[in-house]
């Protein structure tokens, strides 16, 4: 299946912030980047005064820093100046607690206006910050609390009353649970510290624990949608990549409004959606609720959303919703649409030109890069299906595969795959926001480098002018009859069939060929399961993709989603194998 590529208007490629992509990739160096942090009065780097601090003093001090939308209507507004008080209040809490540098301090909290405060003040404080992501049930918060040997959590009364008190006794580690919603006459709910009287009593000045640029800052779990989760440790520099990261890929400029819809629970979240855009001074909206295709047609209107940076599975229930909703939507403000996480199909990419006015821009990166590193990108071609290409400071490449599907390592050395050839995607080791280990895995973490280059575990492969198109995880690519097929490609081509909303594609044992495609596939609203519909969609992929057509589909009402949205193939795969789950503490509930 074709799809045209998309091109940028002349006015498009003259205001982007990243105007040639060739010659900047060629000038570009950290060490210059640099010079565009402020860095501590006296030396050092911390995030929080990056984010907020060092707009203390300037015109931005009294601008809105974050718009809170609250799951019942109110609208909270916080000003540059008011986040970095509150912060500094926070800050002191945690000292007058004894809460040290380097101490790990977990947030399990919904998208509230104090999980910007406290994970800000945990960096003033010198902390290194655990988001969790406030969904998870009592064993996904004991695991991570366990693992990250975390001194203090923050949460709310009922978070802690249904996730935590049980495992109290268990969890020696934890010193200090502090609550958000204890009224300031309640200094004491349960186990717990309340913030609101701890936060009225300190003063609202902190002086900054000075950080360099190696102290970590972050240990952020990832997806699990491969397997059990992994801590990535991030550090305080890694700032410095997503303050250009964020300028380049998100084409993220002064003025802006930019929604984020990812949880901070989650890399992109926290990244993108806490700590580049206040450090780029623009204004940060965030919404309590959860997806409601309406609902985020009103906050891009009435907030005047200039840049959202949304997932693949927003965009597909979006589209899902139909053309009809947003018809009478004003989205007059938005300039550009980026998504992540989860490989974007042609037909979301062209959908949002049709129905949002912008094509959305796919780019890839991981919770072990720390920042965006592939991208497609505002003053540039986009080829829809395509990642994109690397960011200016970032070196990516395809390395061989061997027998084991990963990158072929012999005596410590890669080889490279030709233009076209799929491969592992790797990146040359040393840009800012790499990770620094995996949370006591020290194995796991030197297992994922070789030669000098990051091994990502996703295999891709580039084209001759550089572009990166995602084939598949190196655990979900199936093996067929001595094809090699990305579930990415087959899924995308079933998605273009009008009664399809998302597929998900895999394996399944086979004696002949090894292993046959097999697709689960979810209707549209409106379409039911037919033996004819069934011939048809069969058809419709033979037509399309010849051999590597999927030979069986099964309907399902619903698709395993991770709780960051990612379609969990490997439950897929287990189920129909009749396999163990293995860990599903990341499994959306609902499904
Ligand atoms: P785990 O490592 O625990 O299995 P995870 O890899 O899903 O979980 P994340 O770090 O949140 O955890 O996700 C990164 C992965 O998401 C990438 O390695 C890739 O497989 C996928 N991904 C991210 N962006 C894209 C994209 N634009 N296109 C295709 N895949 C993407
Ligand atoms: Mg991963």
């Amino acid at each position: 299946m074709r799809w045209e590529p998309v091109d940028k208007t002349p006015q498009e490629r003259a205001e982007a912030n990243l105007k040639a992509y060739e010659s900047s990739c060629r000038e570009f160096s950290w060490d210059v980047a640099r010079d565009a942090l402020d860095g501590l009065p006296g030396g050092g780097v911390n995030i929080a005064h990056e984010a907020v601090d060092r707009h203390r003093g300037t015109p931005l001090a009294d601008a809105p820093a974050l718009r809170w939308l609250a799951a019942a209507g109110d609208v909270t507004t916080l000003t540059y100046a008011e986040l970095a008080t509150l912060s500094n209040r926070f800050a002191h809490v945690l000292r007058d607690l004894g809460v040290r540098r380097g101490e790990r301090v977990c947030l399990l909290l919904g998208r509230t206006p104090e999980l910007y405060i406290a994970c800000l003040g945990a960096w003033k404080a010198g902390c290194v910050v655990v988001p969790l992501f406030s969904a998870f049930g009592p064993e996904p918060v004991r695991q991570r609390l366990e693992i990250s040997g975390a001194t203090t959590l923050i949460t709310t009364v009922d978070h802690y009353r249904r996730k935590i008190a049980a495992n109290r006794a268990v969890l020696p580690a934890l010193r200090h649970v502090l609550v958000t919603d204890a009224g300031i006459d309640d200094p004491q709910v349960d186990d717990t510290v309340g913030l609101t009287l701890a936060m009225a009593l300190v003063e609202d000045e902190f002086p900054i624990v000075r950080t360099g640029p190696e102290d970590p800052a972050l240990l952020h779990f990832t997806s699990g949608t491969t397997g059990m989760p992994k801590g990535a440790v991030h550090v305080h520099g890694a700032v410095l990549a997503h303050r250009v990261t964020a300028r380049y890929a998100l084409d993220l400029r002064p003025g802006d409004i930019f929604w984020c819809t990812a949880d901070p629970g989650w890399v992109t979240g926290m990244t993108y959606g806490v700590i580049a855009p206040l450090m780029l001074g623009v204004t940060l909206i965030s919404d309590e609720a959860e997806f409601d295709a309406q609902r985020w047609y009103d906050i891009l209107t009435a907030e005047r959303v200039s840049v959202w940076y949304t997932a693949p599975t927003a965009l597909r229930m979006l589209m899902r919703r139909g053309d009809e909703l947003p018809a009478g939507t004003d989205l007059s403000c938005l300039r550009f649409v980026a998504s992540v996480g989860e490989p974007l199909n042609p037909e979301a990419v062209v959908w949002g030109k049709r129905v949002l006015g912008h094509a959305v821009h796919d780019n890839w990166w991981q919770t072990e890069t720390g920042a965006i590193m592939i991208a497609n990108l505002a003053a540039e071609q986009i080829r829809p299906g395509s990642m994109g290409r690397p960011l200016p400071g970032i070196e990516a490449t395809i390395l061989r595969r061997g027998r084991d599907g990963r990158a072929a390592i012999t005596d410590g050395q890669v080889e490279y795959a030709q233009a076209g050839e799929v491969g592992e995607l790797a990146l040359r080791t040393g840009w800012p926001s790499m990770f620094r280990g995996y949370w006591n895995e020290p194995e796991k973490y030197a297992r994922a480098f070789a030669a000098g280059w990051y091994l990502s575990g996703d295999l891709a492969r580039r084209d001759s002018d550089g572009y990166y198109w995602f084939v598949g995880r190196a655990d979900d690519v199936i093996k067929s009859a001595g094809h090699l097929i990305g579930p990415f490609e087959v899924e995308s081509v079933l998605m273009a069939h009008p009664a399809v909303a998302e597929a998900g594609v895999i394996g399944t044992p086979d004696p002949v060929a090894g292993e046959l495609v097999k697709a689960f596939v979810q209707l549209r609203p409106g379409r039911d399961a037919s033996q004819e519909l069934y011939d048809d969609i069969i058809a419709f992929g033979r037509r399309q993709l010849g051999a590597v057509a999927p030979k069986q589909i099964v309907f399902t009402d619903a698709l395993p989603h991770t709780r960051s949205g990612k379609v969990m193939r490997r439950l897929l795969k287990a189920r129909d194998r009749g396999l163990p789950e293995g860990d599903i503490s990341t499994l959306e509930s609902a499904q």
